[in-house]
């Protein structure tokens, strides 16, 4: 079976290059990717830590598409590149804090939590955004942030919903004040994010539950004249 890898450093000229691999067939691209580091070439960079989809540091993109290396089955033929819209250090290893700092720029923590109990159903409603490995696999197959880099993102404006649905959170509407400038209304719900998720997070889902919010705080969606509300009463 043969890969082809885009290998990347900042100091060769060109600093691109498309090299292909012969490998024995293996269960993951990440042992694909070890048994080349081991066996022919010491120098290929890429990131991995828990090699089992907890930690989130091995995303990548094969054929264009995002995927943990370490839960992806390579085929021959596959050819393998860093994660777009980030800066990349070496070969597939990228600098995640631009990603990252969305969260901040977003208010995606807990701002005024009251002590109540939760049901199960109000820890269901939040579960799934909870499990964010924060692999940036989103982040990467977003079309707008490749245009916009002052774009919020989707797991940034996912976990924001995490907590504008959280029973216990009262500054929801902080939350929301926080996300409508470059944020929720500049989303085209193409759904990439949705779809390359390892998490099975839908943050296509959790922009349209913000959009909804918004407009029920007053604000005006100026993509549909004014109307948006999806009836959501919490
Ligand atoms: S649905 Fe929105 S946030 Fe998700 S990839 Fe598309 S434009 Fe980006
Ligand atoms: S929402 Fe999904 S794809 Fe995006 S960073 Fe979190 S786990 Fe990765």
């Amino acid at each position: 079976m043969k890969i082809k890898i885009k290998r990347f450093h900042p100091h060769f000229e060109p600093p691109s290059i498309d090299m292909e691999y012969a490998v024995q067939e293996t269960a993951t691209l990440l042992d694909a990717l070890l048994q080349i580091k081991r066996q022919k070439d010491r120098t290929l960079t890429f990131d991995y830590m828990c090699r089992s989809g907890v930690c989130g540091s091995c995303a990548v993109r094969v054929d264009g598409k995002e995927v943990l290396a370490c839960q992806h089955t390579p085929k021959d033929g596959e050819y393998i590149e860093p994660l777009s819209v980030v800066d990349v250090i070496r070969d597939l290893s990228v600098r995640l804090e631009d990603a990252l700092v969305t969260l901040e720029r977003s208010k995606a923590y807990p701002l005024d939590m009251q002590k109540i109990a939760m049901s199960e159903e109000d820890e269901r409603r939040i579960e799934r955004q909870s499990d964010c490995i924060l692999c940036s696999s989103c982040f990467s197959s977003c079309p707008v942030y490749a245009s916009n880099e002052a774009f919020l993102g989707p797991f940034a404006l996912s976990r924001v919903w995490r907590y504008v649905a959280d029973k216990r959170e009262q500054a929801k509407k902080e939350h929301i004040d926080a996300v409508v400038q470059n944020g929720i209304w500049d989303c085209t719900l193409c759904g990439n994010c949705t779809e390359v998720c390892p998490q099975g997070i839908d943050p296509k889902n959790d922009i349209m539950m913000l959009q909804s919010k918004a407009v029920q705080f007053g604000y005006q969606n100026p993509n549909l004249g004014g109307f948006g509300s999806f009836g959501l009463e919490f």
